[in-house]
């Protein structure tokens, strides 16, 4: 039995709303990962189920590693097809947005967002939802979307509609915003609903490798790269950096996605607290950024203060407008006022 953490009202409007709707749009952020497809594509099984029309719209690219998601090539990418996208956001009666919290996160989305004015419902798990939606289901305290769409599911009666499809989109969503279950994946309640997954069909053992067993070898060279040449340690701060030009990212062959994971690696060295990696984007004509942190270290309060971003507590990320060396130069610049938190950090 899971606890009831969304709330009754929540529910009661979340199910007042899809049961009215036909024609529903799923829309989740910019640069999506497992969770946010994994979520999108759960809800999307979902409303299948129930005899909805449903699409899921993303922003732009997934990465490759996560096309094997039943039903992912249904999925209509908004940068790639805007006339599709327009039509649907036209002829939808419902907007489900998922794993994000502000319009900020959907680039090209955001004005069609905007002015569409048909019933929206927000599920997510980050901090400071803004008011985006009629009906605003936010739960930091949970670690991914997919879970929280579970819940959401189940709460409205429906968990034994629960496809195996859907299952294994839910899962996929879990699995990867924890890092395969190591980190922010203490709460039994995700193992309560991976037996109920499992019981749906899942084959946990087989996600795993497609998520992590599904790379070129380019992308293992790229990991190699960043490891050897271009990792920058500052013991003083327990903070790790690893910066890419599009030039070496060229050499690589990296495609959408590749770079994932990159920013995790310093921590298998003893006593990194903060990971930061940079990544030239020049079509968008910025820098991206990542950052992660372990314990209590705000890795979101770095990327709000100073890279117009934010995130969780332990994963977080922004941008600049600056060139590459210029945002490394001033990422380092800011180190010193966390020097402090970072040094107090237990492991
Ligand atoms: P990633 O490093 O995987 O791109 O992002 C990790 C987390 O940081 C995301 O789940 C999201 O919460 C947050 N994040 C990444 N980039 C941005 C950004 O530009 N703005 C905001 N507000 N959050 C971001
Ligand atoms: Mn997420």
């Amino acid at each position: 039995m899971l606890s009831k953490i969304i709330t009754e009202e929540n529910v009661k409007q979340a199910y007042a709303l899809i049961e009215d709707s036909e024609n529903v749009v799923i829309i989740s952020h910019v640069g999506p990962d497992g969770d946010a497809v994994g979520s999108t594509l759960g809800m999307y099984h979902f409303l299948k189920g129930l005899e909805k029309q449903a699409t899921v719209v993303l922003p732009n690219e997934f990465p490759q590693y996560l096309n094997w998601m039943p039903d992912s090539d249904t999925i209509v990418i908004a940068e790639d097809n805007l006339d599709a996208t327009v039509q649907l956001l036209k002829h939808a009666d419902l907007l489900i947005m998922i794993d994000f919290n502000e319009l900020g996160r959907v680039n090209g989305l955001k004005p069609l967002i905007e002015v569409s004015n048909v019933p929206k419902i927000l599920i997510d798990h980050h901090p400071f939802p803004a008011d985006i939606a009629d009906v605003v289901i936010s739960h930091p305290e949970l670690s991914s979307a997919s879970e929280l769409v579970f819940r959401l599911i189940c709460r409205m009666g429906f968990a034994q509609k629960i496809s195996k499809e859907c299952a294994e989109c839910i899962y996929t969503g879990m699995m990867t915003d924890t890092g395969g279950f190591t980190y922010n994946s203490n709460q039994s309640e995700i193992y309560v609903i991976i037996a109920e997954l499992l019981r749906k069909g899942v084959d946990k053992d087989l996600i795993y490798k497609k998520i992590n067993f599904s790379h070129s070898e380019d992308r293992m060279r790229l990991m190699g790269y960043c490891l050897y040449e271009k990792m920058k340690i500052y013991p003083e701060y327990r903070t790790a950096v690893i910066g890419l030009s599009e030039d070496e990212l060229n050499r690589f062959a990296a495609q959408t996605g590749d770079t994932e994971g990159i920013v995790n690696l310093p921590f298998s060295i003893k006593g990194i607290v903060f990971s930061a990696f940079f990544r030239e984007d020049k079509k968008r004509k910025k820098i991206k950024i990542s950052f992660r942190s372990q314990g209590d270290f705000p890795a979101n309060r770095v990327a709000s203060e100073y890279f117009n971003g934010g995130g969780h507590l332990n994963a977080a990320g922004g941008d600049t407008k600056l060139s590459l060396s210029e945002t490394l130069q001033q990422f380092v610049d800011v180190l010193p006022e966390y020097k402090e938190l970072l040094s107090k950090v237990e492991l």
